[in-house]
């Protein structure tokens, strides 16, 4: 008899909840994946050449699953006591999520990223960063706003353009429906970085240069070769640099772009706009050295 195939949504029990970092974001001490897989399916994830989606696919393609994690949220209140316990919550600097979106889809129905937050409120660590391009992320700002100077909302928004972001994240959520998501969430008086990451085909660098020093208290500039852990080789095997020559955008290699948008945001914001790994750890840096981590 066959074995039916588990289903793309089907839980899996989680062993824990918080894992060691290292690599690109070496700096925080660790990372906590509510689901296993993102259903935003960006064609430049890197995540889909990990031992995660490697191992845990269970038979489907990267962008095509999303398990639950489910208990990660009882798991974090465990570990967190116990850190309390040792009297290190402080030393704590915890980024979710590098291998998932927090706020995708799944999260409505299972509520995992923001039962893991009310974990968080109950015993606060010495910094979180919570990373999405979900709009859903509102419907939490309350706990957000709970955690006050320990917690950074950092929104990825790669490019101001739309066409951009269809032609390579479609299933990702609009330019507007992030701007309007980053409005509120200052309004609502969180910290808010804004993550060009990576950096893709925009207007001008005057027209998004002024949006993003406008949006966020930082912004961190990414590129592919930046960013991608192994000098561009990662992004060479995605279907990037194909997309770049059908859609007449030129060398998706080159760097120029975002580091001319980096360098005029630094000119007007200082170190609160930081360059690739140094710019994503950069408050974890602080935070370890006992700096301020509210801008
Ligand atoms: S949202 Fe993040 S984790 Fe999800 S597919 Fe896009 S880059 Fe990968």
């Amino acid at each position: 008899m066959m074995r039916e195939m588990a289903s793309s949504d089907t839980p899996r029990p989680a062993s824990t909840a918080l894992h060691p970092t290292g690599g690109f974001l070496t700096g925080f001490t660790h990372s906590l994946q509510p689901y296993i897989g993102c259903r935003f399916g960006c064609a430049y994830c890197y995540v889909r050449e990990s031992n995660v989606h490697r191992f845990f696919n269970g038979g489907f393609a990267w962008g095509e699953y999303a398990f639950p994690r489910q208990g990660v949220d009882e798991k974090l209140a465990q570990e967190l006591a116990c850190y309390q316990r040792k009297g290190q919550l402080d030393s704590l600097s915890i980024f979710c999520s590098s291998s998932t979106d927090p706020y995708q889809g799944a999260e409505r129905e299972w509520e995992l990223t923001r039962r893991c937050l009310q974990a968080f409120v109950e015993r606060p660590p010495g910094l979180l960063v919570v990373q999405t391009r979900g709009p859903l992320v509102r419907r939490d700002f309350d706990l957000l706003a709970a955690l006050g100077r320990r917690c950074w909302l950092s929104m990825t928004l790669e490019t101001d353009r739309d066409e951009v972001r269809r032609a390579l994240t479609p299933r990702c959520p609009s330019v507007h429906q992030r701007v309007q998501t980053i409005r509120a969430a200052r309004d609502a008086g969180l910290n808010v970085q804004v993550a060009v990451s990576p950096c893709l085909p925009y207007s001008t660098v005057d027209e998004f240069g002024s949006l993003l020093a406008e949006l966020g208290q930082r912004v961190v500039v990414d590129s592919y070769i930046s960013g991608d852990g192994q000098g561009g080789k990662r992004t060479a095997r995605t279907a990037i640099p194909a997309e770049y020559a059908r859609l007449g955008w030129g060398a998706w290699q080159g760097e120029e772009a975002a580091r001319a948008l980096y360098r005029w945001l630094h000119q007007r914001m200082g170190e609160q706009a930081g360059w690739s790994q140094a710019g994503f750890t950069h408050l974890a840096d602080r935070q370890s050295t006992g700096q301020s981590i509210h801008q």
